[in-house]
């Protein structure tokens, strides 16, 4: 990503921070020091604290009286409850896709699943991660209904949180056969099955879980965002 001679907007950078949990550059747990991430962004750390906030009421990072910002680390509860919620409501997304779909729908989600599949082959696992995201994101946005659209985008940052802590090693959360298999489901037509087909990728995703340890990725939070032309 370009940003040279530009400051970035506060959006830009809530982006930019969200992106780097989302896609593992920033680990559960690392602290998000306001004068850190000013620097990193060239900007005064009053312009980062609302965003920490806004990243804290989206639930991917927590706010600690006296202790200050972190990358959420979600306990084993938090996994069993992103599951579950995820299969209710994105079964709901997948009847109303399946009912109301049209071919550039379907276009639309075999370039994401054709995008996940470059990006894993180049070896860029975090943008591969990110995008399995996507998927689930654009398949909600197809609904029209952007409240729906929103708790998706959020639920899936969360179960992000989840991987990165509790994925087996080699194991992959949402694979790419699931997703083609989910679009072809829902090109079939049949609300029960395409319904039942999502029920089982939510469940393989929670399989690829070792809720009984946790990782630590050992990244800084400066490498986390080395794309970015340092500043000042
Ligand atoms: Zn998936």
């Amino acid at each position: 990503m370009e940003h040279k001679d530009k400051t970035l907007t506060d959006d830009e950078i809530h982006r930019e921070v969200f992106d780097a949990i989302v896609d593992g550059r920033l680990a559960p747990g690392e602290k998000l020091g306001q004068d850190d991430l000013g620097r990193v962004f060239g900007v005064s750390k009053t312009r980062i604290r609302p965003i920490l906030h806004r990243l804290a009421d989206q639930k991917i990072v927590t706010i600690e009286p006296m202790r200050g910002a972190f990358v959420a680390r979600p306990s084993v509860e938090d996994a069993r409850e992103v599951n579950a919620a995820r299969q209710v409501i994105e079964e709901g997304v997948i009847r109303a896709v399946t009912r109301t779909a049209r071919p550039k729908h379907l276009k639309l989600l075999r370039e994401i699943v054709a995008a996940e599949q470059s990006a894993r082959l180049s070896g860029n696992g975090g943008h591969a991660h990110r995008l399995t995201g996507e998927f689930h994101f654009q398949l909600a946005r197809i609904t029209g209904n952007a409240v729906v659209a929103d708790i998706v985008r959020d639920l899936v940052s969360r179960d992000n949180l989840v991987v990165a802590l509790y994925q087996r090693p080699n194991a992959s959360a949402c694979s790419l056969a699931g997703h083609a298999t989910l679009i072809d489901r829902i090109a079939e037509g049949d609300e029960e099955v395409a319904a039942h087909a999502m029920r089982h990728h939510l469940q393989d995703v929670m399989a690829t879980l070792d809720l009984g340890s946790q990782k630590r990725s050992a990244k800084s939070l400066v490498a986390a965002f080395s794309h970015l032309e340092r500043r000042q």
